[in-house]
């Protein structure tokens, strides 16, 4: 088994470039009270022209989203890096292993850049690559390995992407997670799912998308022998959840739900499939990013909407739609604090550095990772195209 892992380092301390943890700045931040700051940003982007392209996380602070060239969900955004193979920089504004699955789908000459590399995803950190090789390790001896297929959320490491392309598995999204289920059920007769690294994405889309009761569901916890599962519990299984989750969207309760229906009559509550099971089972909708702003985009105008998901987005849609009345899905105010890091002096600090020639903090996934995280990223591009009210 391997050593008690903290999923992440005190930000700004250490380095650990192969991992979601936080390290300090290389260089000499502008401050935060520079007042030049927009036309700073403004001039370096002018200056590199379409040698840059922008990229910015619907989970991204609004004076970063300013500068970005296209929004979206992590995938949407790889996907966009890889149809701008003329640009030489791709400045991604989002966490680190977003920037990872954009260096792997973009072309060699290409440069991928986090503007501060202490933005990570805990949930990410919560699958690390020596945890899940001791757990296969573990499902081997237990004799289930066999009929396990890995299949891995987006919201995971490339050596995670890598691990589930080597082991015949492979990455989804929010929006295909059943379809990824259902192909990898096809597999092998009596297969099973190691799903990772979020538990709940897992549970809902096995649950309420493909139909399996909670105890076909069994979670495995990386710091406990076995995974605190028993031989008997692995045979019959049908999916194997590790124990991950988002920080964001495991805050949300059903005790918020039930007290946002009691005081504001007819809303309609929205959430994110990454919420806790007990929350999604209360929601009138669910589905990921894109679907939300749709779905809010698309509603009529005096209606009223709970949003359970990152803070930065619920309200830039509240700001949009003036003519909704839109709240989050939470007592407290929580944004993602490492989506956060990404502000306006690390922006101009990575733009002005490539202007001045200097290439800073360049996220690269190594060949050998990279060749199976692209496997496994295959194989879910090669899933069958499935339109769903709810995606
Ligand atoms: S919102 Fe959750 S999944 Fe997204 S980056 Fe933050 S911690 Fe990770």
């Amino acid at each position: 088994m391997s050593t008690i892992d903290l999923p992440l380092l005190v930000l700004g301390h250490d380095a650990d470039p192969r991992s979601e943890r936080g390290v300090d700045c290389p260089g000499a931040l502008p401050a935060a009270s520079d007042p030049d700051l927009v036309a700073r940003a403004r001039a370096a982007k002018e200056a590199l022209g379409e040698r840059v392209f922008v990229l910015g996380h619907h989970y991204q602070r609004d004076e970063v989203i300013a500068f970005a060239d296209v929004t979206g969900d992590s995938f949407k955004l790889a996907r966009d890096a890889a149809g701008r193979p003329e640009a030489e920089f791709i400045v991604f504004c989002g966490v680190h292993f977003m920037a990872e699955s954009a260096d792997i789908l973009t072309g060699p000459e290409q440069k991928v850049i986090l503007p501060d590399l202490a933005a990570g995803c805990s949930m990410a950190d919560m699958a690390r690559a020596g945890q899940v090789e001791d757990a296969w390790d573990a499902l081997v001896d237990a004799g289930v390995a066999d009929s396990v297929v890995p299949v891995t959320y987006m919201n995971s490491s490339a050596d995670i992407k890598a691990f589930c392309g080597r082991h015949g598995g492979a990455v989804c999204t929010s929006s295909n997670a059943q379809v990824a289920l259902e192909w990898a059920f096809d597999q092998t007769p009596d297969a099973k799912v190691l799903f990772l690294p979020d538990q709940h994405l897992g549970r809902n889309t096995a649950v309420l998308q493909l139909g399996l009761s909670l105890e076909d569901c069994v979670v495995w916890d990386p710091h406990r022998p076995h995974g605190g599962l028993t031989r008997e519990e692995l045979e019959k299984a049908r999916v194997i959840l590790w124990r991950g989750h988002c920080s964001v969207h495991g805050r949300f309760t059903p005790e918020v739900v039930d007290e946002l229906r009691a005081k504001i009559p007819g809303i309609n509550i929205l959430v994110h499939p990454e919420c806790r099971h007990d929350v999604v089972t209360r929601a009138d909708l669910v589905g990921s990013t894109e679907f939300i702003i749709k779905t809010i985009e698309a509603a009529p105008p005096g209606s009223s909407w709970a949003i359970g998901t990152e803070l930065n987005l619920v309200q830039r849609l509240a700001n949009a739609h003036p003519d909704k009345n839109i709240v989050f899905l939470d007592r407290t105010v929580c944004y993602c604090s490492t989506m956060n890091r990404i502000d306006l002096p690390h922006f101009v600090w990575a733009m002005e550095s490539l202007v001045a020639g200097q290439v800073v903090n360049q996220i690269q996934v190594d060949p050998e990772t990279e060749r199976w995280a692209k496997v496994a990223l295959q194989r879910m591009l090669d899933l069958p195209a499935r339109t769903a009210a709810k995606d």
